[in-house]
């Protein structure tokens, strides 16, 4: 796969948002699925949390937003 690969330059990646303030500063929200792990009925679903150099076989660049 091509170093160029990465969710910092994927479609699905949103780097400027995380489910909590506790994640590291490079982490970003993959929306490429629904929310996911929903703890309880009154709390909401979690998207995954991936860092700007993760990458995963969903990955694509054709929508690419930065
Ligand atoms: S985990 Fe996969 S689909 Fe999600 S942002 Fe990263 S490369 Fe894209």
């Amino acid at each position: 796969m091509s170093s160029n690969v990465s969710c910092d330059s994927c479609a699905f990646y949103e780097n400027h948002v995380a489910n909590s303030a506790a994640v590291a500063a490079e982490a970003g929200l993959c929306r490429y699925n629904p929310p996911v792990s929903q703890p309880d009925a009154n709390a909401r679903g979690l998207w995954p949390v991936v860092t700007a150099n993760d990458w995963c076989g969903h990955f694509a660049s054709e929508h690419k937003t930065n």
